[in-house]
């Protein structure tokens, strides 16, 4: 039980007063306990702790106020206080209306008007959030420290002055530098390379436009090591303000082999891979920078003849040995401000900067001819090319480098169609171009439909008898806006772009249909008439060119007999064994074989003696030049005694007049196709060529 009287004398006394007002104003928990364990004073702060009123405080016991475990704690320092000791404690406590606190106390002893100790004091802070805070200090300073030990990037701490005051791992590794070695030390002096250090250092002074100047932005500079090799670093920096000091924490981050995967994306997008000169973008840069510093420049592209023959003669190792010493070559002839560039498989760009002048470039050419005459392999062999020049001006601000390099391509086929070494372009060329493209997609069109597209027949005569043999079936094209389109104008374009081999088709089917009809009409006994229809090389080619006419014939109900097949002489030469196996196919099936335009092409006799053929037709221009000279007329009698020897029919095309028809009969040519004779006519004008009305009669001899 608490003692009244002897809480009275204490708290009535005016040093306790005086006592009692001091402790109330501090910031602090206080509490006065005397031996009996029970409370003699609380201050406010106390009060307001364990949340009871200062009569249901004082004179009770502390572990009742307080709790047990509390209680036991704080009466066990108390104790010593009691015994004249001042004790310092500080750690967790639970309170029972608090739960746990971290709690830092003194416990001293207090002492009577006469100097005995009759009580202690104690003096308590709760520090709970204060403790939270600066634990997650602690926790903070570490994963900092941790952050800046592991991290990827090198980080770098800068004072005010410039100097170092943190080196990561990081940069330890990339730099070469241990921390200890350049703490304190300049900044740039550790890691800019010596000819930027006045620069860096200037912006470091100019402060603050220096390195805040770079706050927030990436920049890629160039770092120095420890070792003195240089490296491309990423640095971004930082600023923050630490006790009124600036500090800079710059990240650093070493970018080489980025830098090297960047230059090798740059290589694969502008440069060609196995001569290591520009590519045709890389090309195309280069003369828009050349178009914006207003220069005229001149672009020669220089195609290499027969490039694809080399190359599957004798591999691609070797092709790729030629172009490096040969792009090496040509690099020789680069004045100062030109550009060499491999623009295709067989295909260079020189790009002549500063003129246009007529008799710089074709100097320049001579140049390339001679560097391509003696052009020889890596293993020193001597290899003749010759190569198809086409030459384009460009003209600063009007012409486009696309459109340049366009016009001299053009040119360059133009220089290998008519076999020239080269050729400037001109207008009428991109013209021409144009009109191609144009009558392509029209054919295709026409293809589809198959409206506008007919076969005309050009009867086949025997000179001797003038009796009609046959009919070559010629494709025609009625267009719908152009009208009538030679085949001239029209088949080579079918050919390059393949449509051929469904045009071919289709006039097959024609001719076979129109053949079935008219052996019906010929006068009983007669020979079978037969079509001729001509064959692209280019349909030669398809792997299944053979089986696909030899159906058409049989669903168009023709037998093979009435079908003749002509390829062009130049067709034939430099075809591969397999092509020309399917002529030994027709030929089998019992399909008769022509060499057209035979003369023309230069073939050897060797050669034609090795395909299956039934005649020859000796082209036009042989027949027109015939009564030019004795000369020309024995041209012509060897061709006819050549194909006897052979055992080959002669058929003779262009006959225009009666003179022609006479002097090829008196040669000994069998047979005669001709104006003279007709001209190509539609299926149902020839039909009557058939039951014997034929324009020619009166003209052969009887
Ligand atoms: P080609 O096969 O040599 O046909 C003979 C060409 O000479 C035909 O020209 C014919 O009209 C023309 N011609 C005939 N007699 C005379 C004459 O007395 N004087 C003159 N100046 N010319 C005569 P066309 O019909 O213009 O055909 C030209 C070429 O087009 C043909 O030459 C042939 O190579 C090709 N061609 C025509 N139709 C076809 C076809 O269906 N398929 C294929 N692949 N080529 C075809
Ligand atoms: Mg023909
Ligand atoms: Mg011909």
């Amino acid at each position: 039980m608490p003692d009244p009287s002897q809480r009275d004398s204490f708290s009535s006394s005016r040093r306790a007063n005086q006592l009692h007002q001091m402790l109330d104003a501090m910031p602090a928990m206080v509490a006065i306990v005397g031996f009996d364990r029970r409370y003699r004073y609380v201050n406010g702060q106390y009060r307001q702790f364990v949340g009871l009123a200062e009569q249901q405080i004082l004179g009770q016991t502390v572990d009742h106020v307080i709790g047990e475990a509390a209680g036991a704690q704080a009466l066990a320092a108390g104790r010593r206080a009691l015994g004249g000791e001042v004790v310092r404690l500080e750690g967790w406590v639970s309170f029972p209306n608090r739960g746990r606190r971290f709690i830092r106390a003194v416990y001293t002893p207090h002492r009577a008007g006469s100097g005995r100790i009759d009580a202690y004091i104690a003096f308590l802070q709760d520090q709970t959030e204060r403790h939270h805070t600066e634990a997650a200090l602690k926790a903070s300073e570490a994963l900092k420290a941790a952050v800046i030990d592991g991290a990827f990037d090198c980080i770098i701490g800068i004072n005010q002055a410039g100097r170092i005051i943190e080196f990561n791992p990081a940069a330890e590794r990339t730099f070469g530098h241990r921390r200890e070695a350049v703490l304190g030390r300049p900044m740039i002096d550790v890691i800019v390379p010596p000819e930027h250090r006045t620069e860096c250092l200037a912006g470091f002074t100019r402060f603050p436009d220096g390195l805040r100047r770079i706050i927030g932005h990436r920049v890629e500079v160039e770092a120095i090591r420890a070792d003195d090799t240089r490296i491309p670093v990423e640095l971004a920096v930082s600023e923050v303000m630490i006790n009124d000091q600036r500090i800079f924490t710059a990240y650093l981050r070493d970018i080489r082999q980025r830098a090297r995967f960047e230059r090798e994306l740059a290589q694969l997008a502008y440069e060609d891979m196995a001569t290591g000169l520009p590519n045709r973008t890389q090309l195309l840069k280069l003369m828009v920078d050349i178009d914006t510093t207003s220069q005229s420049f001149t672009l020669l592209v220089i195609d290499l003849d027969r490039f694809e023959n080399i190359q599957t003669s004798f591999g691609q190792e070797f092709t790729d040995g030629l172009l490096v010493g040969l792009s090496s070559r040509l690099r020789d002839e680069l004045s100062a401000g030109d550009h060499l560039a491999r623009i295709g498989d067989h295909t260079f760009a020189f790009l002549v900067a500063d003129t246009h002048d007529a008799i710089v470039i074709e100097n320049r050419v001579d140049g390339i001819s001679a560097v391509l005459r003696t052009a020889t392999t890596q293993t020193g062999a001597a290899v003749f090319l010759t190569a198809s020049i086409g030459i384009a001006t460009g003209i600063p601000g009007r012409s486009k480098p696309h459109d340049v390099l366009r016009d001299a391509e053009i040119a360059a086929n133009r220089a290998r169609q008519d076999g020239s070494r080269h050729v400037w372009f001109d207008q009428s060329m991109q013209d021409r171009v144009v009109e191609r493209v144009r009558l392509e997609h029209d054919l295709r069109r026409a293809l589809e439909s198959g409206d506008e597209l007919w076969v005309a027949y050009q009867p086949i005569v025997e000179l001797v008898t003038g009796r009609l043999a046959g009919f070559e079936a010629l494709v025609r094209w009625q267009h719908p806006e152009r009208g009538l389109i030679s085949p001239g104008a029209f088949v080579p374009i079918a050919e390059e772009t393949g449509l051929i081999v469904t045009l071919g088709r289709w006039v097959l089917g024609q001719a076979c249909r129109q053949a079935g009809r008219w052996q019906a009409l010929r006068q009983p006994g007669a020979a079978p008439l037969f079509v001729s229809v001509n064959l692209s090389p280019r349909e030669l080619d398809e792997v299944d060119c053979f089986e696909r006419w030899k159906a058409i014939m049989e669903i168009c109900g023709a037998e093979p007999g009435w079908l003749k097949v002509e390829i062009t002489e130049s067709g034939v030469m430099q075809r591969p064994e397999e092509s020309l196996s399917a002529l030994h196919r027709f030929k089998g099936l019992g399909v008769h074989l022509s060499i057209d335009d035979f003369g023309t092409g230069y073939s050897s006799l060797s050669h034609l003696t090795k395909l299956p053929l039934n005649n020859i037709k000796i082209d036009r221009s042989f027949v027109s030049a015939m009564h030019q000279s004795e000369e020309n007329r024995s041209l012509v009698r060897i061709i006819v005694d050549l194909a006897r020897l052979l055992g080959l029919d002669v058929v003779a095309e262009g006959i225009e007049t009666e003179a022609d028809k006479n002097l090829l009969r008196a040669l000994g040519c069998d047979y005669g196709q001709g104006y003279f004779f007709s001209k190509p006519q539609p299926a149902d004008k020839a039909e009557a060529f058939i039951g014997g009305d034929v324009p020619w009669r009166d003209a052969v001899d009887p």
